[in-house]
């Protein structure tokens, strides 16, 4: 049976380690040690050297007292900043941090919820097949850590991603792709005040560019931003370089393809009107996914959940997860509602409630893709 009271303190600890992008190691040592304790055989891959950070991801695996498809379950162990010295705080069975750092629920709660799971196995004997424990490093800002994960590690049947918002319960079953635009403009840079007419001001010809953007919601699917811009240099330098960074998301591969395409497009034809030299790169991000509401993954997760009695909710999302990577490595892989509620804020909480049933749940899908095995 999960113990609440152990699930809590597990996830009080974690979330005051200091565990920032690129910075995990001092968590993942602790998990290292507790999931080695639980029985699993534990290796961290060589995704630290190709992010140039101090961790790789860790991929765990438990022997199984039965034969059963191979489930994997999966969380991130980096947070958003600010991420130092977290204070979490408990009032009315809502867990808050003391409002001047994020709490990290995301995703402290995925990785407790498993630790939880694993001793509730081991301790009630209750027999499983084998389970595949993913720990990813730097899914924050790019889901850089599953992209660059040693895919040869990976046996799992089907999977989860412990990690969005929502009540448990909920089950993604289809993330937007992710293209981000990296664009260099160059001018002429000349004396603002001596000779202007011998420059060709950047930032002017990037204005220019910009109005022609598409921007925010393009519809029910598919998003665009842009994000970041830089460049000039002083008042009395006409601009000689701007760089801006965009990004386009689509839950459909061929809309993302065309509104990268137009934003590219949109860039270039304005290097020509603007006399400007226009540099653009394309970085993917990640490939968008769609799960089958029929799908195993899904059934599972959907019958679990009625079976301790929460609702089922069958979503769209509009964000990458690592889920979208373990996708399309073949492995059948759900995001499920974990019960994080304003993400990425100071305002980050999470129900304590959220955080039991996220355990049960869990434990639940184990018992049941374990029943697949036996019949
Ligand atoms: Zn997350």
């Amino acid at each position: 049976m999960i113990k609440e009271k152990r699930l809590l303190d597990e996830f009080l600890r974690l979330v005051q380690i200091r565990c920032s992008t690129r910075q995990e190691r001092k968590v993942a040592d602790l998990l290292t040690k507790q999931l080695t304790e639980l029985g699993c055989t534990v290796q961290e891959d060589n995704a630290a050297k190709k992010l140039n950070s101090d961790t790789g991801n860790l991929i765990a695996d438990l022997k199984g007292s039965i034969k059963a498809p191979v489930l994997m379950l999966t969380a991130h162990m980096d947070c958003v900043e600010p991420c130092e010295n977290i204070h979490p705080q408990i009032v009315d069975g809502i867990i808050r941090s003391d409002g001047s750092t994020i709490l990290g629920a995301d995703d402290k709660a995925g990785v407790a919820s498993i630790l939880e799971v694993l001793r509730v196995l081991k301790e009630d004997n209750i027999p499983h097949g084998d389970l595949q424990i993913v720990f990813t490093v730097a899914e924050e800002g790019g889901v850089n850590g599953s992209k660059n994960l040693d895919k040869t590690l990976l046996k799992a049947d089907l999977g989860y991603t412990l990690d969005t918002h929502g009540a448990p319960g909920k089950i993604v079953i289809k993330a937007p792709g992710q293209n981000k635009i990296f664009v260099k403009v160059k001018g002429t840079a000349a004396h603002a005040g001596i000779a202007p007419e011998k420059g060709n001001n950047a930032i002017m010809a990037v204005a220019k560019m910009l109005t022609k953007m598409p921007q925010g919601r393009i519809d029910e699917e598919t998003t665009c931003n842009v994000g970041r811009i830089k460049g000039g240099q002083a008042t009395n330098i006409v601009a000689e370089t701007v760089e801006v960074d965009c990004e386009a998301r689509s839950r459909d591969k061929v809309k993302l393809d065309e509104l990268t395409k137009n934003i590219c497009d949109i860039f270039e034809r304005g290097g020509r009107e603007t006399r400007t030299q226009v540099d653009v790169e394309v970085r993917k991000a990640y490939d968008p996914y769609e799960i089958s509401p029929n799908s195993p993954v899904v059934q599972i997760a959907a019958q679990a959940a009625q079976k301790i009695n929460l609702p089922v909710l069958l979503e769209e999302s509009g964000g990458g997860s690592d889920a979208n990577f373990f996708n399309s490595y073949g492995i059948l892989c759900a995001v499920l509602g974990i019960g994080t509620t304003n993400g990425h804020t100071t305002a980050e909480f999470i129900k304590e409630k959220d955080l039991y049933d996220t355990a049960r749940l869990t434990l639940q899908i184990v018992k049941d893709v374990a029943d697949m095995g036996i019949k």
